[in-house]
Protein backbone atom coordinates (compact mmCIF):
# COMPACT_ATOMS: atom_id res chain seq x y z
CA UNK A 1 0.00 0.00 0.00
CA UNK A 2 2.74 2.65 0.27
CA UNK A 3 4.20 1.45 -2.64
CA UNK A 4 2.69 3.05 -4.94
CA UNK A 5 3.01 6.61 -4.39
CA UNK A 6 7.44 5.51 -3.56
CA UNK A 7 8.25 4.71 -7.25
CA UNK A 8 8.34 8.09 -8.71
CA UNK A 9 10.60 9.21 -6.22
CA UNK A 10 12.93 6.10 -6.68
CA UNK A 11 13.33 6.77 -10.75
CA UNK A 12 14.02 10.58 -9.27
CA UNK A 13 16.81 8.74 -7.18
CA UNK A 14 17.43 6.98 -9.81
CA UNK A 15 17.96 9.42 -12.52
CA UNK A 16 20.00 11.60 -9.93
CA UNK A 17 22.84 8.78 -9.31
CA UNK A 18 22.95 8.29 -13.11
CA UNK A 19 23.80 11.88 -13.03
CA UNK A 20 26.21 11.80 -10.46
CA UNK A 21 27.73 8.14 -11.58
CA UNK A 22 28.39 9.82 -14.78
CA UNK A 23 29.81 12.92 -13.54
CA UNK A 24 32.00 11.59 -11.45
CA UNK A 25 33.20 8.53 -14.61
CA UNK A 26 33.97 11.57 -16.42
CA UNK A 27 36.09 13.27 -14.38
CA UNK A 28 37.93 10.24 -13.53
CA UNK A 29 38.48 9.75 -16.73
CA UNK A 30 39.03 12.80 -17.88
CA UNK A 31 41.09 14.24 -14.59
CA UNK A 32 44.45 14.94 -16.80
CA UNK A 33 42.83 16.88 -19.60
CA UNK A 34 39.81 18.43 -19.13
CA UNK A 35 38.96 20.80 -16.12
CA UNK A 36 36.09 19.86 -13.44
CA UNK A 37 33.92 23.08 -14.66
CA UNK A 38 33.50 21.50 -17.78
CA UNK A 39 32.52 18.49 -16.91
CA UNK A 40 29.81 19.49 -14.49
CA UNK A 41 28.14 21.24 -16.97
CA UNK A 42 26.75 18.17 -18.40
CA UNK A 43 22.97 18.17 -19.26
CA UNK A 44 20.98 15.28 -16.70
CA UNK A 45 19.77 14.28 -20.11
CA UNK A 46 22.80 13.81 -21.79
CA UNK A 47 24.13 11.96 -18.58
CA UNK A 48 21.27 10.11 -18.45
CA UNK A 49 21.83 9.01 -22.14
CA UNK A 50 25.81 8.49 -21.36
CA UNK A 51 24.62 6.20 -18.44
CA UNK A 52 22.69 3.74 -21.10
CA UNK A 53 25.43 3.42 -22.86
CA UNK A 54 28.24 3.06 -21.05
CA UNK A 55 29.78 -0.37 -20.13
CA UNK A 56 30.83 -1.57 -16.44
CA UNK A 57 33.02 0.69 -14.56
CA UNK A 58 36.11 -1.00 -15.75
CA UNK A 59 35.98 -0.03 -18.92
CA UNK A 60 36.76 4.19 -18.56
CA UNK A 61 40.03 2.73 -16.82
CA UNK A 62 41.07 0.53 -19.16
CA UNK A 63 40.50 3.20 -21.66
CA UNK A 64 42.53 5.75 -19.32
CA UNK A 65 45.45 3.20 -19.43
CA UNK A 66 48.79 4.37 -21.82
CA UNK A 67 49.65 1.73 -24.10
CA UNK A 68 53.02 -0.08 -22.82
CA UNK A 69 55.99 0.53 -25.18
CA UNK A 70 57.92 -2.72 -25.55
CA UNK A 71 61.21 -2.65 -23.27
CA UNK A 72 64.56 -2.03 -24.78
CA UNK A 73 67.03 -4.81 -24.66
CA UNK A 74 68.88 -1.96 -22.41
CA UNK A 75 66.21 -1.73 -20.49
CA UNK A 76 65.61 -5.10 -19.62
CA UNK A 77 68.84 -5.57 -18.80
CA UNK A 78 69.45 -2.14 -16.11
CA UNK A 79 66.14 -3.68 -14.94
CA UNK A 80 67.27 -7.23 -14.27
CA UNK A 81 70.46 -6.00 -12.58
CA UNK A 82 68.20 -4.01 -10.46
CA UNK A 83 66.62 -7.09 -9.25
CA UNK A 84 69.49 -8.96 -8.86
CA UNK A 85 71.05 -6.24 -6.47
CA UNK A 86 67.28 -5.74 -4.38
CA UNK A 87 67.45 -9.31 -4.25
CA UNK A 88 70.59 -9.11 -2.38
CA UNK A 89 69.29 -6.57 0.11
CA UNK A 90 66.16 -9.10 0.89
CA UNK A 91 68.24 -12.41 0.91
CA UNK A 92 71.57 -11.80 2.16
CA UNK A 93 72.03 -14.56 3.98
CA UNK A 94 71.52 -16.63 0.68
CA UNK A 95 72.52 -20.15 0.14
CA UNK A 96 72.29 -23.62 -0.97
CA UNK A 97 69.47 -25.17 1.31
CA UNK A 98 71.15 -28.22 0.81
CA UNK A 99 73.49 -29.98 4.05
CA UNK A 100 76.67 -30.76 3.25
CA UNK A 101 80.08 -30.87 4.46
CA UNK A 102 82.44 -31.57 1.57
CA UNK A 103 81.71 -31.65 -2.09
CA UNK A 104 80.79 -35.76 -2.19
CA UNK A 105 78.03 -34.53 0.13
CA UNK A 106 76.77 -31.81 -1.82
CA UNK A 107 76.86 -34.15 -5.01
CA UNK A 108 75.01 -36.78 -3.56
CA UNK A 109 72.65 -34.42 -1.84
CA UNK A 110 72.12 -33.22 -5.19
CA UNK A 111 70.94 -35.79 -6.80
CA UNK A 112 68.53 -36.81 -3.92
CA UNK A 113 66.98 -33.39 -4.24
CA UNK A 114 65.18 -34.33 -7.55
CA UNK A 115 61.39 -34.98 -7.19
CA UNK A 116 61.75 -33.85 -3.57
CA UNK A 117 62.53 -30.68 -1.72
CA UNK A 118 65.41 -29.85 -0.21
CA UNK A 119 63.96 -30.15 3.55
CA UNK A 120 63.11 -34.00 2.75
CA UNK A 121 66.62 -34.76 1.56
CA UNK A 122 68.55 -32.72 4.72
CA UNK A 123 66.48 -34.93 6.70
CA UNK A 124 67.61 -38.27 5.05
CA UNK A 125 71.07 -37.40 4.56
CA UNK A 126 72.35 -37.50 8.06
CA UNK A 127 71.96 -41.60 8.63
CA UNK A 128 73.01 -42.02 4.97
CA UNK A 129 76.32 -40.14 5.89
CA UNK A 130 76.85 -42.25 8.62
CA UNK A 131 77.08 -45.16 7.11
CA UNK A 132 78.28 -43.93 3.66
CA UNK A 133 80.68 -40.95 4.48
CA UNK A 134 83.49 -41.51 1.46
CA UNK A 135 82.76 -42.60 -2.33
CA UNK A 136 84.18 -46.04 -1.20
CA UNK A 137 81.27 -46.81 1.07
CA UNK A 138 78.64 -45.94 -1.37
CA UNK A 139 80.20 -47.59 -4.25
CA UNK A 140 80.01 -51.04 -1.84
CA UNK A 141 76.97 -50.78 -0.30
CA UNK A 142 74.21 -53.44 -1.24
CA UNK A 143 71.39 -51.57 -3.64
CA UNK A 144 68.70 -52.61 -1.15
CA UNK A 145 70.29 -51.13 1.85
CA UNK A 146 71.11 -48.18 0.05
CA UNK A 147 67.31 -47.47 -1.16
CA UNK A 148 66.26 -48.30 2.72
CA UNK A 149 68.70 -45.27 3.22
CA UNK A 150 66.96 -43.22 0.81
CA UNK A 151 63.71 -44.18 1.10
CA UNK A 152 62.42 -40.82 2.25
CA UNK A 153 63.33 -38.74 -0.85
CA UNK A 154 61.57 -40.66 -3.52
CA UNK A 155 62.35 -42.56 -6.85
CA UNK A 156 64.53 -44.43 -4.53
CA UNK A 157 65.36 -47.15 -6.62
CA UNK A 158 66.66 -44.98 -9.39
CA UNK A 159 68.61 -42.77 -7.18
CA UNK A 160 70.57 -45.82 -5.51
CA UNK A 161 71.52 -46.62 -8.78
CA UNK A 162 72.89 -43.51 -10.36
CA UNK A 163 74.52 -43.27 -6.74
CA UNK A 164 76.20 -46.23 -6.90
CA UNK A 165 77.28 -45.32 -10.24
CA UNK A 166 78.69 -42.54 -9.42
CA UNK A 167 80.32 -43.63 -6.18
CA UNK A 168 82.02 -46.84 -8.80
CA UNK A 169 82.82 -44.04 -11.55
CA UNK A 170 84.36 -41.58 -8.53
CA UNK A 171 86.13 -44.63 -6.96
CA UNK A 172 87.61 -46.04 -10.62
CA UNK A 173 87.97 -42.72 -12.96
CA UNK A 174 88.81 -39.81 -10.35
CA UNK A 175 90.90 -41.59 -7.31
CA UNK A 176 87.99 -41.10 -4.94
CA UNK A 177 87.36 -37.56 -5.37
CA UNK A 178 84.77 -35.38 -7.00
CA UNK A 179 85.98 -33.60 -9.80
CA UNK A 180 86.15 -29.74 -10.31
CA UNK A 181 85.47 -29.74 -14.20
CA UNK A 182 82.11 -29.17 -15.60
CA UNK A 183 82.95 -31.51 -18.27
CA UNK A 184 84.15 -34.58 -15.86
CA UNK A 185 81.20 -34.02 -13.48
CA UNK A 186 78.68 -34.34 -16.69
CA UNK A 187 80.07 -37.91 -17.22
CA UNK A 188 78.61 -39.42 -14.06
CA UNK A 189 75.78 -41.11 -13.85
CA UNK A 190 72.71 -39.39 -12.81
CA UNK A 191 74.83 -36.13 -12.66
CA UNK A 192 73.48 -33.45 -15.48
CA UNK A 193 74.29 -29.78 -15.98
CA UNK A 194 72.30 -28.32 -13.28
CA UNK A 195 73.86 -31.25 -10.65
CA UNK A 196 77.07 -30.05 -11.97
CA UNK A 197 76.27 -26.31 -11.64
CA UNK A 198 75.24 -26.69 -8.10
CA UNK A 199 78.42 -28.30 -7.50
CA UNK A 200 81.23 -25.67 -9.18
CA UNK A 201 79.25 -22.64 -7.99
CA UNK A 202 79.00 -24.42 -4.07
CA UNK A 203 82.16 -26.73 -3.23
CA UNK A 204 84.27 -25.33 -5.71
CA UNK A 205 83.65 -21.34 -5.73
CA UNK A 206 83.27 -21.87 -9.81
CA UNK A 207 80.77 -19.49 -11.36
CA UNK A 208 77.44 -21.09 -12.74
CA UNK A 209 73.62 -20.56 -12.88
CA UNK A 210 71.54 -22.95 -11.55
CA UNK A 211 68.44 -23.87 -13.54
CA UNK A 212 65.99 -25.49 -11.25
CA UNK A 213 62.61 -25.11 -11.45
CA UNK A 214 62.11 -22.21 -9.18
CA UNK A 215 64.57 -19.89 -11.21
CA UNK A 216 63.74 -20.97 -14.80
CA UNK A 217 59.84 -20.04 -13.69
CA UNK A 218 60.96 -16.79 -12.32
CA UNK A 219 63.94 -15.90 -15.07
CA UNK A 220 60.73 -16.39 -16.99
CA UNK A 221 58.49 -14.29 -14.76
CA UNK A 222 60.61 -11.43 -15.14
CA UNK A 223 61.01 -11.27 -18.50
CA UNK A 224 64.95 -12.06 -18.96
CA UNK A 225 63.61 -15.31 -20.95
CA UNK A 226 61.05 -16.95 -22.41
CA UNK A 227 62.97 -20.29 -23.16
CA UNK A 228 61.15 -23.29 -21.24
CA UNK A 229 64.37 -25.27 -21.97
CA UNK A 230 66.71 -25.24 -18.81
CA UNK A 231 69.55 -24.81 -20.76
CA UNK A 232 68.41 -22.08 -23.52
CA UNK A 233 67.60 -20.60 -20.04
CA UNK A 234 70.81 -20.82 -18.22
CA UNK A 235 72.60 -18.97 -22.46
CA UNK A 236 69.66 -15.79 -22.14
CA UNK A 237 70.78 -15.53 -18.08
CA UNK A 238 74.66 -15.69 -18.20
CA UNK A 239 74.12 -13.23 -21.11
CA UNK A 240 72.65 -10.65 -19.05
CA UNK A 241 74.51 -10.73 -15.77
CA UNK A 242 78.63 -10.75 -15.17
CA UNK A 243 79.80 -14.12 -14.52
CA UNK A 244 80.80 -13.56 -10.94
CA UNK A 245 77.04 -13.09 -9.85
CA UNK A 246 75.77 -16.30 -11.43
CA UNK A 247 76.33 -18.32 -8.01
CA UNK A 248 74.65 -15.90 -5.68
CA UNK A 249 71.85 -14.68 -8.51
CA UNK A 250 71.09 -18.55 -8.51
CA UNK A 251 70.59 -18.29 -4.62
CA UNK A 252 69.07 -15.44 -4.40
CA UNK A 253 66.22 -16.09 -7.38
CA UNK A 254 65.61 -19.44 -5.30
CA UNK A 255 64.91 -18.20 -2.22
CA UNK A 256 62.44 -15.74 -3.48
CA UNK A 257 60.34 -18.35 -6.02
CA UNK A 258 60.45 -20.68 -2.61
CA UNK A 259 59.37 -17.79 -0.09
CA UNK A 260 57.47 -15.57 -2.13
CA UNK A 261 57.46 -15.89 -6.13
CA UNK A 262 55.19 -19.68 -5.53
CA UNK A 263 54.36 -21.07 -8.95
CA UNK A 264 50.46 -21.49 -7.86
CA UNK A 265 50.09 -18.35 -5.53
CA UNK A 266 52.59 -15.92 -6.35
CA UNK A 267 52.13 -13.11 -3.08
CA UNK A 268 52.81 -10.30 -5.39
CA UNK A 269 51.35 -7.86 -2.67
CA UNK A 270 53.89 -8.41 -0.42
CA UNK A 271 57.05 -8.55 -3.28
CA UNK A 272 59.46 -6.00 -2.40
CA UNK A 273 60.39 -6.38 -5.94
CA UNK A 274 56.94 -5.91 -7.57
CA UNK A 275 57.15 -2.52 -8.92
CA UNK A 276 60.27 -3.96 -10.81
CA UNK A 277 57.95 -7.35 -12.14
CA UNK A 278 56.20 -7.22 -15.72
CA UNK A 279 54.51 -10.01 -14.12
CA UNK A 280 52.82 -8.14 -11.08
CA UNK A 281 49.31 -9.14 -10.76
CA UNK A 282 49.59 -12.84 -11.50
CA UNK A 283 49.02 -13.87 -7.60
CA UNK A 284 47.32 -12.10 -4.54
CA UNK A 285 47.85 -8.21 -4.61
CA UNK A 286 46.04 -7.63 -1.29
CA UNK A 287 48.49 -6.78 1.01
CA UNK A 288 47.26 -8.58 3.91
CA UNK A 289 46.36 -11.79 1.94
CA UNK A 290 49.53 -11.90 0.09
CA UNK A 291 51.75 -11.32 3.95
CA UNK A 292 49.96 -15.11 4.75
CA UNK A 293 51.75 -16.74 1.56
CA UNK A 294 55.02 -15.81 2.77
CA UNK A 295 56.96 -19.17 3.69
CA UNK A 296 60.00 -20.02 5.60
CA UNK A 297 61.88 -17.38 7.51
CA UNK A 298 59.40 -14.43 5.81
CA UNK A 299 56.61 -16.23 7.09
CA UNK A 300 57.87 -17.37 10.87
CA UNK A 301 58.51 -21.12 9.76
CA UNK A 302 61.42 -22.81 10.08
CA UNK A 303 64.04 -23.31 7.08
CA UNK A 304 64.63 -26.35 4.96
CA UNK A 305 68.49 -26.78 6.54
CA UNK A 306 68.65 -28.47 9.54
CA UNK A 307 72.39 -26.74 10.00
CA UNK A 308 71.47 -23.52 8.36
CA UNK A 309 74.26 -20.91 7.67
CA UNK A 310 74.94 -18.61 10.98
CA UNK A 311 73.62 -15.40 9.01
CA UNK A 312 70.60 -17.46 8.67
CA UNK A 313 67.80 -14.96 10.51
CA UNK A 314 65.41 -18.06 10.11
CA UNK A 315 64.29 -21.35 12.92
CA UNK A 316 66.62 -24.63 11.36
CA UNK A 317 64.38 -27.34 9.84
CA UNK A 318 63.64 -29.93 12.35
CA UNK A 319 64.85 -34.26 11.96
CA UNK A 320 63.05 -36.30 10.00
CA UNK A 321 61.46 -38.09 13.20
CA UNK A 322 60.32 -34.52 15.13
CA UNK A 323 58.89 -33.37 11.82
S1 LIG B 1 55.47 -9.30 -8.33
FE1 LIG B 1 54.47 -11.30 -8.21
S2 LIG B 1 55.15 -12.39 -10.07
FE2 LIG B 1 56.55 -10.66 -9.76
S3 LIG B 1 58.28 -11.47 -8.57
FE3 LIG B 1 56.84 -10.62 -7.11
S4 LIG B 1 55.53 -12.36 -6.53
FE4 LIG B 1 56.59 -12.92 -8.41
Amino acid sequence: MTETPAKPAAKKTAKKTATKTTTATKTTTAAKKAPAKKTAAATPAAAKKTAAKKAPAKAPAKKAAPARKPESRVAMVRRARRINRELAELYPYAHPELDFGNPFELLVATVLSAQTTDLRVNQTTPRLFAVCPTPEDMAAIPPEQLEELIRPTGFFRAKAKSLIGLSTALRDRFGGEVPGRLEDLVTLPGVGRKTANVVLGNAFGVPGITVDTHFGRLARRFGWTTAQDAEKVEADVAEIFPKSEWTMLSHRVVFHGRRVCHSRKPACGACPIAPLCPSYGEGETDPEKAKKLLKYELGGQPGQRLKPPSDYPGQPALPLAAS
